[in-house]
């Protein structure tokens, strides 16, 4: 029987709508007609979860995370899945606060660039993602090399993301600039693009990239979807 999923989402809201759409699409594609994916969706108020973030009251945020992830576990999720990059700063101690698994968003990315026989890796997402140790360590630990933005255009990249990207906004002009910083990481011999931030893909699709891009909505819903569908 298909599997529950327990998506703790709204981090921002733009980017928990397309975990929906692929997560259904996944299924659909394996069992096909009427078939949909088993889900519950906690969106929480991404405004105070921003708050927490600036102020670096991550322990704060584990816990309102993690009572989101308790409420998916008793409703009857048996997956939780925590639609963001950057709060799986986080999911270390969220795991400690329940006893079914976290799907890891860094761990399905890590899979697909295995397959793909990537080594060397670009990474996008917010400051905190980039410079900080949670994620990057993460991939670093299963044999990867992971190139980031220049210090410069560490601010551009994160300000582009809250500024525009989670309130929905799409402009040609960030396209180009993320643009600049994809073909500057190639030229410093990144072989692809984690786009470690949910809301990326809303800005920048394969066709836009000079890298081949791994976008981690797209990767964690579907790794969400075999999760559920497995035997
Ligand atoms: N959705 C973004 C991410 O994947 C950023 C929003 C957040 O700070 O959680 O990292």
């Amino acid at each position: 029987m298909m599997k529950t999923l327990g998506l703790i989402g709204g981090m921002s809201w733009e980017s928990t709508v397309p975990y929906y759409q692929i997560i259904n699409e996944a299924v659909k594609d394996r069992l096909g007609g009427l078939h949909s994916a088993r889900l519950i969706l906690y969106s929480v108020e991404f405004a105070e979860i921003e708050e927490m973030q600036s102020a670096g009251q991550w322990d704060t945020a584990a816990e309102v995370l993690g009572d989101a992830a308790r409420k998916l576990e008793s409703c009857g999720a048996d997956y939780i899945v925590i639609c963001t990059n950057t709060m799986h700063k986080v999911a270390p101690q969220i795991q400690r606060m329940i006893s079914v698994p976290v799907i890891h968003i860094a761990d399905a990315t890590a899979e697909v660039l295995k397959q793909d026989g990537i080594r060397r890796i670009a990474l996008l997402g917010t400051k905190y993602t980039m410079t900080q140790d949670f994620y990057k360590q993460r991939l670093i630990d299963q044999g990867f090399e992971v190139l980031i933005p220049a210090e410069e255009d560490i601010e551009p990249v994160n300000r582009i993301i809250f500024e525009e990207l989670c309130v929905g906004e799409i402009n040609d002009e960030s396209r180009k600039e993320y643009q600049r910083i994809i073909q500057d990481l190639k030229d410093r011999g990144a072989e692809g693009v984690i786009l470690g931030c949910t809301e990326i893909g809303m800005l920048i699709k394969p066709e836009d990239s000079v890298l081949p891009v791994y976008d981690t909505t797209l990767i964690h819903a579907q790794a969400a979807a075999e999760a559920a569908l497995a035997e």
